[in-house]
């Protein structure tokens, strides 16, 4: 099948979070099922365009048409499709920009608008998130009335609802589409354009990136105003688990820590920890249980929860060691605790090498998520043997499991209410069991054996992209005519 995945940011070419992970990952498995798939993105001034290109397409939006050019690049073996139209991409950042309505409203357009220039006409295309969800829209309804696109195939992933592109009516009128998509079964919400929901009404198969998130998307606590709209689309709706990146994600090759180890030489993470605790000025102490947060510091990865309960951790003789970038409400106690307290140290940057150290050299990993879609820290963790601590929303549900209630299945510990206490508790539970001793190796081997890969996740997809064209087929005229 030929897939065209379109994504805002796809490592190693632009990354801001687990989207970019994903986009970087899953063509490649996509491939090795022998599917042909390319990367659709646009071209950021970060991103390196030595060669001429494939040509220049014009791109139809606010009533006039912009000469874009279309440049190459890959990702390993998956070939990528740059959009390289100066004025809204030729910037440092991926996002953040007072005009990323029409930014992204221009690469919805661009998705379609260069397939006749790139010669390669796909079965489907794979929109990721609001930033290329309005692609779907256009398809199915500007683009309709096109014998090329219309057998074109559209699923559209949430990685989050959250995050769905909401502008004004002016926005709505620049991107030109019809008229008649300006109404609540269409585009517009809540007297707003919404770029996801276009998505989700104009796609043929929406999924999002658990299937505990799935579910709960539907409901009104985790919709975000959405959750209607999706019950009523229940039909078209799935969950997939992402899987994370064997090659970029592996501790027995990882280049950037200072012990490789495997499953059966695991004690080699106590050297991991020394290093890192040297490195990040924590005190040597080996029993002193390390906890490690790698993570955007922001409301929905539970910094509201953290932030009070920091002293009672150390309390427990806990060290904590967090990376991470985000809001200035929780970026600024965590300096002030970091330059105050011993045994915590927060590292307020992006920096992938300081990354993998803290995979690597910490006992747990901390992820107390209010909500999270799929998550990408816990399951990266388990593959380096540290054991997630978590709260059990969305995908961290379906990845981890406590080992109280499954002493010899469990990989972790859970706490099910966004509340202090019970994240105190569960943290209290996991050091008890370290200190134990008792199960321990058993449990970071578990951890180890957990299967992260995507594999699973690239056949169900697959599964999804059949579905998806299959019910566009029986829409095409040209079919229609031979089967009656
Ligand atoms: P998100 O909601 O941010 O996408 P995920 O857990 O799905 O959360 O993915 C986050 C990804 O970004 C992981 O690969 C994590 O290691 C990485 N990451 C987050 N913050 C930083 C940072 N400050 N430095 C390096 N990597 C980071």
């Amino acid at each position: 099948m030929k897939i065209l995945f379109a994504s805002a940011e796809a490592y190693p070419l632009a990354k801001v979070g687990g989207l970019g992970d994903v986009a970087g990952s899953l063509p490649k498995a996509l491939r090795d099922l022998g599917h042909d798939v390319r990367i659709v993105m646009p071209r950021y001034a970060t991103i390196a365009a030595s060669n001429k290109g494939l040509g220049t397409f014009s791109v139809a939006i606010g009533g006039a048409d912009h000469e874009a050019r279309l440049r190459t690049s890959n990702i390993e073996d998956v070939p990528v499709y740059l959009v390289d139209f100066t004025p809204l991409f030729d910037r440092p950042k991926v996002y953040e920009y007072p005009d990323d309505g029409q930014r992204f409203a221009f690469f919805g357009r661009a998705i379609l608008d260069l397939l006749p220039v790139a010669g390669w006409w796909p079965d489907i295309v794979h929109l990721n998130d609001w930033h290329s969800a309005l692609a779907a829209a256009y398809l199915k309804t500007t683009f309709s009335g096109d014998a090329r696109y219309r057998t074109i195939g559209c699923v559209m992933t949430i990685h989050n609802l959250q995050h769905q592109g909401l502008f004004g009516r002016d926005l709505f009128e620049w991107t030109g589409l019809p008229a008649e998509t300006w109404n609540p079964e269409g585009v517009e919400f809540y007297g707003k354009m919404n770029f996801l929901k276009a998505g989700i009404v104009y796609a043929d198969k929406v999924t999002t990136v658990s299937p505990t998130y799935a579910a709960e998307i539907q409901t009104p606590e985790y919709g975000y105003n959405l959750d209607g709209l999706l019950r009523s689309r229940t039909g078209k709706l799935s969950g997939i688990l992402n899987g994370i990146d064997y090659t970029v994600w592996n501790p027995a090759k990882d280049p950037h820590i200072a012990a490789r180890y495997t499953k059966s030489t695991h004690d080699r993470k106590t050297e991991n920890k020394a290093s890192l605790q040297k490195e990040v000025g924590l005190p040597a102490s080996p029993p002193a249980p390390l906890i490690g947060i790698v993570s955007r510091v922001t409301e929905q990865k539970g910094f509201s929860l953290l932030i009070p309960a920091i002293p009672d951790i150390l309390r427990l003789g806990a060290q904590i060691v967090l990376l991470g970038t985000g809001e200035k409400v929780y970026e600024e106690p965590l300096e002030r605790l970091s330059a105050t307290k011993t045994g915590v140290v927060a590292y307020l940057k992006y920096d992938e090498v300081l990354a993998h150290r803290i995979y690597a050299g910490s006992d747990f990993f901390l992820m107390p998520s209010k909500f999270e879609p799929c998550g990408l820290g816990q399951m990266i963790s388990l593959r380096y043997g540290t054991i997630p601590i978590v709260r059990a929303t969305g995908g961290l549900s379906d990845t981890v499991g406590d080992v109280a209630a499954d002493p010899k299945g469990g990989n972790g510990f859970l706490f099910s209410k966004f509340s202090g206490p019970e994240l105190l508790d569960a943290i209290s539970r996991a050091v008890a069991f370290y200190r134990k001793g008792r199960g321990w190796r058993a449990l970071q081997q578990r951890a180890m054996a957990t299967d992260l890969s995507w594999a699973a996740s690239a056949r169900a997809y697959a599964a999804v992209y059949t579905a998806a064209t299959v019910g566009n087929l029986t829409r095409s005229p040209q079919l229609r005519t031979r089967s009656s």
